[in-house]
């Protein structure tokens, strides 16, 4: 198919390779997760805990999905609460560290937590990050992915709930982002190369002559 044919704005024309997964696929794929997510927790409580930002567009449908079991069945119905939290990992000298903020870690005490990721890649931000939610007490802690890499550098981690498997491939779209750009596409996205250099932060030159400088 053209991309242009796909209800991508305007502004991202040249600047993507294909469309991964489009936005219906991904809407069905949701639901199925939901469906999923009802099964295992039954009428349990679950607090869904957000990871900003990439994590926000799963997280609204599948909230979505979860409250309109309501409305078809009362039996059904799955109840909920939930918070928001930002992670940044960075690299110290062992292993990785992670810096939470926002959200009230406080309130995962006791709590059946369901943690709302874009993206497992290597798996190491989720393998630095669960230890440290583990210390708030949490009676559950399971982690919902929409995407998850195929790639050798896997530290091996697997999410409990997965969308879909996808190629070693930067992807963007659906609210996950390339230095904030493509946020506001409906569907995922694989960027190419004049993607990549026009929303670069720093252009390929600055870049150069910043290395020449170390
Ligand atoms: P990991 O620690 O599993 O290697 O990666 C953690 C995070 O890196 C993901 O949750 C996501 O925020 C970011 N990331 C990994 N792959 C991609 C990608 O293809 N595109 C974007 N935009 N972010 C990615
Ligand atoms: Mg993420
Ligand atoms: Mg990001």
């Amino acid at each position: 198919y053209r991309l242009a044919d796909l209800l991508i704005p305007n502004h991202y024309n040249g600047t993507l390779q294909e469309v991964l997964v489009p936005g219906g696929l991904i809407q069905d794929r949701v639901r199925k997760l939901a469906r999923d997510i009802r099964a295992d927790y039954g009428c349990t409580t679950i607090h869904l805990v957000c990871v900003l930002k990439g994590g926000s567009a799963f997280f609204q449908d599948l909230l979505r999905c979860l409250r309109y079991f309501h409305e078809f069945n009362d039996e059904s119905y799955v109840p909920f609460t939930y918070d928001f939290i930002r992670v940044k990992s960075y690299v110290g000298t062992q292993s990785m560290d992670v810096k939470i903020t926002g959200g009230d870690l406080k309130r995962m005490a006791g709590k059946h937590v369901l943690l709302v990721e874009d993206i497992i890649d290597t798996g190491k931000s989720m393998r630095a990050l669960l230890p440290v939610l583990r210390k708030e007490g949490p009676k559950s802690l399971k982690v919902a992915s929409l995407l998850e890499k195929r790639t050798e550098r896997s530290c091996g981690f697997k999410a409990h709930y997965v969308g879909f498997s996808i190629p070693d491939k930067f992807v963007v779209g659906y609210c996950i982002d390339y230095d904030e750009h493509f946020r506001d596409m409906t569907h995922l996205c694989v960027v190419n190369q004049e993607g990549i250099e026009r929303y670069r932060s720093i252009s390929a030159a600055e870049e150069h002559a910043a290395m020449a400088a170390v």
